[in-house]
């Protein structure tokens, strides 16, 4: 039977009963699975009588905290697709959210309150602000667990209905509603476990957060689905977070690349007890090998393994099996999940399928593909061909025994008299200068207008006589001539999400 999504992820709570689920990692407020299991279902009813409708969007607008999963099942229940909402958002970029996705509900929380109003003023349309603690003047999720409607009796088509409606990072553009079904979130949850497998005993540290699609699967509906806990923080702090692993025992660390360094690097590290950890996955934007095997190599663990995915694939497609973590060779983001088929096609002539070794587009079809973008027939047309393949927008290649390596994005590819250049890999080079602190790299324009790699470079603190031409002779020393370094402008902080993404439109703006 095919189920929808708060079927398929707390479909065996009330059998994991006493078992912790979430833990606040701050303050130690524990929610068991049989609580989650009843909350989630009188919130769902309390949401349908306060008139909250199926096809209705809502709006999460949330850090991480231990209500979170509760108040998106609850909505998932009542027939609503939540869209996840950034909490640092400002009122015009969540206004736009809003008026995007014409969401008729928010669900927020105090602090987020002002905020919220201001967007839901600005996009109009906006039924009702909940708060998941308490505010006056709204309802709360506490006032509501009292209600005592009747649970909501909504029919669901699990392959056509939007469970969920996240936006993609917009990292290359502005950010687009991907509408993911329950069929599409449960599919990939399913294809995804037997590589990671999780289950009672497992301690998962949720540091990264819920309202991104990495976070909301690998964080919220696996562990969740297993009876895994969750221990809940609500931003990453260095020392709250090592504190974190410490108290709680912590197994299972997902992570992005910028506390994959931080791993490596901070003096702090060394003043925990981290001998909980069995393994760190580590996804969301390029990971340097050599950065891996250092915090690795730190921490007395196995191999860090990645993991691929993006939004539009709800959201993964490769990761390395726990149990392959020795024999994955260094800097693969994973081997092809079950169910799911892959191509990777020339650049130069799309309809070409490439061989092995061989860097081209990565194509994905499967049944995680997305339905599509909301309300945009035209993106959507131009990323799922007529086929059913997806085309990711990523370069890569695999060896032999399929290991897939992502080299960069094909938009970011710099094409330096005809040759292709991945900024990824100057980074990661320029990383191993030991006096720059961290570095990014853009097609700029030559004075004869042609496109060259231009790096911008954040020098260490001990290291600031460090000069241009050093730093070209360095890379020059490394590479063939064609991905030489040719223009350099130093910087203080190089612009990034928090998941490790660099913002490069930011930086192409100063070349
Ligand atoms: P937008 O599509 O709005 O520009 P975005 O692509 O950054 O934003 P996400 O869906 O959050 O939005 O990110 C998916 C992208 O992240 C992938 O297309 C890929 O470029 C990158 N990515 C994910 N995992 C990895 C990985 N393990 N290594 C390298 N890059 C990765
Ligand atoms: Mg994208």
């Amino acid at each position: 039977v095919e189920l929808p999504i708060h079927e398929a992820v707390l479909g065996r709570a009330a059998e994991f009963g006493d078992l912790p689920a979430l833990i606040d990692g701050t303050d130690g407020t524990t929610l068991t699975y049989e609580q989650v299991d009843r909350f989630h279902r009188r919130l769902a009813a309390a949401l349908a009588d306060a008139g909250v409708r199926k096809g209705d969007v809502l709006a999460l607008h949330s850090p991480n905290t231990i209500t979170f999963p509760t108040a998106f099942y609850a909505a998932t229940r009542a027939g609503a697709c939540v869209t996840t909402v950034h909490p640092l958002a400002t009122p015009e970029e969540f206004a736009k959210q809003l008026a995007d996705s014409a969401a008729r509900w928010i669900i927020t929380v105090s602090p987020l309150l002002e905020s919220a109003r201001r967007a839901a003023e600005i996009a109009g349309g906006v039924e009702e602000i909940f708060v998941c603690d308490s505010a006056p003047g709204h309802r709360s999720l506490a006032d509501m667990l009292a209600s005592r409607a009747p649970e909501p009796r909504t029919h669901f088509d699990p392959a056509e209905d939007i469970a969920a409606l996240p936006y993609s990072s917009g990292t290359t553009g502005i950010p687009k509603g991907v509408m993911l079904t329950h069929r599409q979130i449960a599919t990939n949850l399913a294809q995804l476990e037997p590589p990671v497998p999780t289950g009672p005993g497992d301690r998962i540290l949720a540091v990264l957060p819920f309202f991104h699609i990495y976070g909301l699967t690998a964080l919220m509906n696996a562990p969740l689905r297993k009876g895994a806990t969750i221990v809940v923080l609500p931003r990453f702090d260095l020392e709250t977070f090592l504190a974190a692993i410490e108290n709680h025992r912590i197994t299972g660390l997902y992570v992005a690349p910028p506390i994959v360094l931080a791993l490596a690097k901070h003096p702090a590290v060394a003043r925990y007890d981290l001998s909980s950890l069995k393994y760190v996955i580590c996804s969301a934007a390029p990971l340097d090998a050599r950065l891996a095997a250092a915090c690795a190599e730190r921490l007395g663990l196995p191999p860090i393994g990645q993991a691929y995915g993006m939004t539009e694939l709800s959201p993964g497609t490769h990761v390395v099996p726990l149990d392959a973590l020795h024999e994955a060779p260094a800097g693969t983001v994973g081997k092809l999940i079950a169910g799911t088929e892959m191509r990777i096609v020339s650049l130069e002539d799309p309809g070409k399928d490439l061989g092995t070794g061989e860097s081209g587009e990565i194509l994905i079809r499967g049944p995680q593909v997305m339905k599509g973008y909301l309300g945009r027939p035209d993106a959507t047309a131009a990323m799922i061909d007529a086929e059913g393949w997806l085309h990711t927008g990523d370069v890569g290649h695999v060896d032999e025994a399929g290991w897939l390596f992502v080299v960069d994005r094909v938009k970011e590819l710099i094409k330096y008299k005809g040759f292709q250049v991945a900024p990824a890999e100057l980074e990661a080079l320029l990383l191993t200068h030991p006096g720059i602190a961290d570095a990014a790299v853009v097609g700029g324009r030559n004075d004869d207008g042609n496109e060259i790699p231009h790096a911008f470079v954040v020098r260490q603190p001990t290291a600031d006589d460090l000069s241009e031409n050093e730093i070209m002779l360095y890379v020059a020393e490394r590479v063939a001539p064609y991905k030489r370094v040719r223009r350099i402008t130093f910087i203080n902080t190089v612009p990034r999400a928090t998941s490790g993404k660099i913002l490069r439109r930011q930086l192409r703006e100063h070349t």
